[in-house]
């Protein structure tokens, strides 16, 4: 009883001392009043320069001349050129290129669709698009009856009926969730492994309902996985409105046959490069804040949103930083990384210096989630570093940043094992998945504004880790 005692006792103390321990670093974590509005200050005074320079959005109207930036590319390889040229002459430390080498995919010339055999819809064509890593079909193209399915579980049950057969894979984006990205995330399996399961019940190819938001006919591509153990078929997104047509006509002619024609290629791995630029810091120079995004993008449109204006936005928050001569204590690294969209070796190459170099990583932020009206950070971190950044939100709202939350940061800083926080930088997501992987991302979708006001949340929340740590 007494030794029973003396515990409840000593961990009575430990409790005490946790806690009072717990309370006086929640305090010295606060802001003094005055140090709070200069940097309130300083953040007004970023959303004013950004908003009337529009720098990063100049930026942005260049790099959509070069075009899409699909890895390996010869208009990523431009752009990369083209990053290199425009750090150093905002005068970064240092900038230098990453060798790694990308996957090599080629759309080619046909995507082509058609009801090549029914009594009521002959010849009607289909808006089609492949997926990036699919196969070509023989010249002549692919012929079959079409399955329709909702989902991998009902393609996986068609046993022999799959046969000969091209699955379509017809289950939209659920437009009742809130968070678009959580939407995606549910409906992507069908892209990412429908050519898997199909093949697996003797499929010869597969078609799937374009996934987005809005209502077009305007397929949205992204990569698609083969699994060695089963035959390498044909796979393409097909329109919305198509595909609300197609779903129609096998329903009134079960039999009725689509041709499709593909003629993409895998080309052996090309050199490539991680596109890499810093301001050094004054005090803790080998003590970084990575901020970055992927420089890649898919072959449709020009990769306005997804992902060139907010790689720029990181660029271009070094860039302001600069023009308001702060010199932070830190260093500042802007990463572009190449081929998250297919590969992530950009991301995983970079994760290797980090884990063999000789810098400390502090924090790192992402920013690929489009580029509108600021919401919040994403943050993956301790709960005291948490505490601490929450505690910058009358900072950030100058920018709009409402939030700082708990939750996932981004494909290419996570592969930055050794950082102590990994930021996701989040804006709005209602209007993302009505452009994403598709020809409607152009640098007319992106409003200048909300681009510059995520600058300046960037730029605020790295120059805040830069001069009070965590
Ligand atoms: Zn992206």
């Amino acid at each position: 009883m007494k030794i029973l005692n003396k515990i409840l006792f000593d961990t009575f103390l430990y409790f005490l001392f946790l806690t009072s321990s717990f309370s006086t670093t929640i305090h010295s974590q606060n802001l003094s009043p005055e140090k709070l509005k200069s940097y309130e200050e300083l953040a007004s005074k970023m959303v004013r320069t950004v908003l009337v320079d529009q720098k990063g959005y100049g930026w942005l109207k260049e790099l959509c001349k070069i075009g899409p930036r699909l890895s390996g590319s010869e208009k990523s390889m431009k752009a990369i050129k083209w990053a290199e040229n425009k750090m150093k002459e905002c005068g970064f430390d240092s900038v230098w290129l990453q060798p790694v080498m990308v996957p090599h995919w080629v759309r080619g010339n046909a995507a082509q669709a058609s009801i090549s055999s029914s009594k009521k819809y002959k010849n009607e064509k289909l808006k089609i698009l492949a997926f990036g890593g699919s196969v070509a079909t023989p010249k002549k193209g692919i012929t079959g009856e079409v399955i329709e399915v909702k989902s991998l579980d009902e393609a996986k049950k068609l046993g022999d009926k799959a046969k000969g057969k091209i699955v379509f894979y017809d289950r939209p984006l659920d437009q009742g969730t809130l968070n678009t990205f959580q939407a995606y995330g549910e409906a992507v399996d069908q892209r990412m492994n429908g050519a898997i399961e199909a093949a697996k019940v003797g499929a010869v190819a597969v078609l799937v309902r374009s996934i987005q938001t809005n209502y077009d006919n305007v397929p949205h591509t992204g990569v698609m996985l083969y699994d060695k153990s089963v035959p390498e078929i044909p796979s393409a997104a097909i329109g919305f409105i198509d595909a609300d047509f197609l779903s129609k006509a096998v329903k009134l002619d079960p039999h009725l046959k689509v041709t499709i024609k593909l003629d993409c290629k895998t080309l052996p791995d090309a050199q490539s490069y991680n596109v890499i630029g810093q301001i050094t810091g004054s005090e803790k120079p080998n003590d970084v804040i990575v901020v970055g995004g992927h420089w890649d993008s898919w072959d449709q449109g020009c990769g306005a949103h997804d992902d060139g204006a907010p790689s720029l936005q990181t660029m271009e928050s070094l860039d302001l930083l600069n023009r308001m001569h702060l010199k932070p204590k830190r260093t500042i690294r802007c990463v572009l990384f190449i081929n998250e969209e297919n590969g992530l070796r950009g991301g995983i190459e970079y994760g290797k210096y980090s884990a063999n170099g000789k810098d400390t990583y502090l924090a790192a932020i992402e920013s690929d989630r489009g580029a509108f009206t600021p919401r919040g950070f994403s943050v993956t971190t301790d709960s005291l570093s948490l505490l601490k950044m929450q505690n910058w939100l009358p900072i950030l709202n100058k920018t709009y940043i409402d939030w700082i939350r708990k939750g996932g940061s981004g494909g290419d800083v996570a592969e930055i094992k050794n950082a102590k926080a990994l930021l996701g930088y989040v804006p709005d997501d209602q209007r993302y998945m009505d452009l994403h992987h598709s020809a409607n991302d152009v640098l007319e979708v992106v409003s200048p504004r909300e681009m510059e006001l995520g600058t300046s949340s960037i730029a605020l929340m790295s120059y805040l880790l830069s001069e009070e740590g965590l």
